[in-house]
């Protein structure tokens, strides 16, 4: 192990420790977790473990004050850039179950991302300890563990206590940690980057690249912290119907999301799927268009506080749901709907 920033003591080894997973690109953390860091710097977990953010990949000198703006004092990363051919979750899972076996008690606290679940299950499966999967709350007093969230499509919640010296948790997006002191602290004088040796380049992966596609990124907010969803099933038609859908949720500051036919119909990208086996929104407006209202697309929905379905059938199950009901053709809606939106934007400037 080296040591940077002169950094004295392996702090991060001993006692209670919360290793906080941070997903980053192009050198900054995302806004997941970012909001993660936050919490866990401002909450109880501050209070009784040593919180420290881990990253497989340098962060930019933006990426260190960003970290640092929420609270953030260390950040552990390897001491060798990770190969680019290294497949991103093997390198994770190597990295944090090597720093998670160096600690005497830990919590590894992961973004409940589609990687974050992948790392989360292969840490816990690799070190035989505890994984608790979409938690909503965490409160870690150094021995004990007590998370709580949603179950049976988020219709009831479960409160979970967990004892054992490691433990993974994955963490819904707007989550939040019992709070020991409210506010954000900037730490100005502590800052440190550790660079930890856990013989990453020699870490053997038995998956290989033969191809790498990378999803073009919407600019707006994430599915899981958007307060504006605006989502697409079969009803929308095709991909025009989703090009349509892309255009509203920028132009409401929103996110994109979709049913799990209208993916693997290959009408949008994989990653907008919001459901069971896709990803939970917590968005205080939830648009849902041409999506019927399976129980296992509503999982991953049950927790939005707004919801506004257009259907064309008037029986259709997501109309049980719904807060307002339009029985309508969907694109029809959609495009209405962009025509005022620009209407109101040409009004404002
Ligand atoms: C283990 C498992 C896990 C699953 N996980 C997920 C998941 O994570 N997410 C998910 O979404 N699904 C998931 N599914 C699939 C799920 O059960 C449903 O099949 C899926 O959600 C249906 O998608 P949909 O509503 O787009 O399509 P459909 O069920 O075909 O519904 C289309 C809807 O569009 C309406 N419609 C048709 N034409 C129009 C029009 N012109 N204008 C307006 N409305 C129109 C119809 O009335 C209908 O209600 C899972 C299934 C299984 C078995």
């Amino acid at each position: 192990m080296r040591e940077m920033s002169g950094f004295s003591e392996r702090r991060w080894t001993s006692g209670a420790t919360a290793l906080v997973a941070i997903e980053s690109r192009e050198g900054v953390p995302t806004s997941q977790s970012l909001e993660l860091i936050a919490t866990a710097a401002a909450s109880g977990l501050a209070g009784h473990a040593a919180v420290f953010a881990v990253s497989l990949h340098r962060l930019s000198d933006a990426g260190h004050d960003m970290l640092r703006a929420r609270g953030c004092t260390h950040l552990l990363v390897p001491d060798q850039e990770v190969s680019p051919g290294m497949h991103e979750p093997d390198g994770w899972t190597h990295f944090l179950s090597g720093l998670l076996t160096h600690c005497e008690r830990a919590i590894a606290v992961l973004p409940h991302t589609l990687l974050g679940s992948e790392v989360g299950a292969r840490v816990a499966f690799r070190l035989g300890c505890p994984v608790v999967m979409n938690c909503e709350s965490v409160a870690f007093s150094g021995h004990d563990l007590t998370v709580s969230r949603a179950c049976f499509g988020a219709r009831l919640k479960e409160r979970l206590h967990v004892n054992s010296p490691r433990t993974v948790v994955t963490i819904a997006g707007k989550a939040s940690f019992p709070a020991e002191s409210g506010d954000v602290r900037e730490c100005d004088d502590h800052w440190m980057v550790e660079e930890v040796e856990l013989g990453l380049a020699n870490a053997n992966s038995m998956i290989e690249f033969i191809r790498r596609e990378v999803e073009s990124q919407s600019a707006g907010p994430s599915l899981e912290t958007a307060n504006i969803v605006v989502g697409g099933g079969r009803g929308l038609e095709g991909p025009l119907g989703f090009a349509d859908l892309a255009t509203l949720a920028e132009k409401l500051g929103g996110a994109p999301g979709a049913s799990r036919v209208a993916c693997d119909l290959g009408w949008c990208p994989k990653s907008w799927q919001i459901g069971l086996s896709g990803r939970s929104i917590r968005a205080d407006w939830y648009i849902a268009f041409g999506i019927s209202g399976a129980s296992h697309h509503m999982a991953g929905c049950a927790r939005t506080s707004n919801l506004v379905a257009v259907n064309s059938d008037r029986s259709a199950e997501i109309f049980r749901h719904a807060n307002y009901g339009v029985v309508a053709d969907a694109r029809s809606v959609l495009r209405e709907l962009i025509r005022l939106v620009e209407e109101v934007e040409r009004a404002e400037q």
